[in-house]
């Protein structure tokens, strides 16, 4: 009797520690989640985007971008998803359903914050780096922000601002259900921007990461 006592003790407390041991993983798991990113590299596929002179293509170097800041965020413990990893895209070769797509992929994946890279161009002498976002927007007003701080701190072009999608609206920006902003990292039709873009990608990438990690934190 005094066996079978102690034998169902034993049962009970292993349970117990079993029982306990689930719920620290679960609140360790709990504390762990951080937001969902999704990168969007601007263009792609059947679109190039912007030409530099030389004959590169926006939709290349966006990719490049957008790939490191996407490494650099998962490092920092984000979930990252993209809308492409590679020039082969997954909608139609058509303007507006190819936009729709990107954002019908934030909706989707349930994504925290929606960041489109891009690439200026102009047939005018001009340069520098610039933010959209909805200026009724807290949130991405403060991402914005704190993206053009860190990009500022690598001193390699012009700090354009922000500009408002009220006023410019941008398709990927306005029809997004998520908060989402649209970032033009240089002129490729500025040959210091362009140099830059291609040589020190990482540094944009990184000013991108790091300003979208001190706004959230
Ligand atoms: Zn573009």
């Amino acid at each position: 009797m005094k066996k079978l006592l102690i034998s169902l003790l034993l049962i009970f407390c292993i349970g117990c520690t079993f029982t306990f041991l689930n719920e620290t993983n679960i609140n360790i798991s709990a504390k762990s989640t951080k937001e969902t990113i999704m990168i969007d590299a601007g263009h792609g596929g059947y679109d190039v985007g912007a030409e530099s002179f030389y004959g590169d293509y926006e939709k290349d170097i966006n990719l490049d971008i957008a790939l490191l800041v996407g490494k650099q965020l998962k490092s920092y413990g984000y979930n990252v998803v993209y809308t492409r990893t590679s020039d082969s895209v997954s909608w139609p070769s058509n303007n507006k359903k190819d936009l729709q797509a990107r954002c019908d992929l934030a909706k989707k994946k349930n994504v925290d914050l929606f960041v489109s890279i891009h690439l200026n161009s102009s047939e005018y002498e001009a340069n520098g780096y610039e933010i959209y976002c909805d200026f009724n927007n807290k949130n991405t007003l403060k991402v914005s922000n704190s993206i053009l701080k860190q990009l500022d701190q690598f001193d390699y072009s012009t700090n354009r601002g922000l500009l408002d999608t009220n006023e410019t609206p941008l398709y990927v920006v306005k029809n997004n259900k998520v908060d989402a902003i649209l970032i033009e990292a240089g002129f490729i039709s500025d040959d210091s921007d362009l140099y830059y873009l291609k040589n020190h990608t990482k540094n944009i990438a990184t000013a991108i990461a790091k300003g979208i990690k001190k706004s959230l934190n």
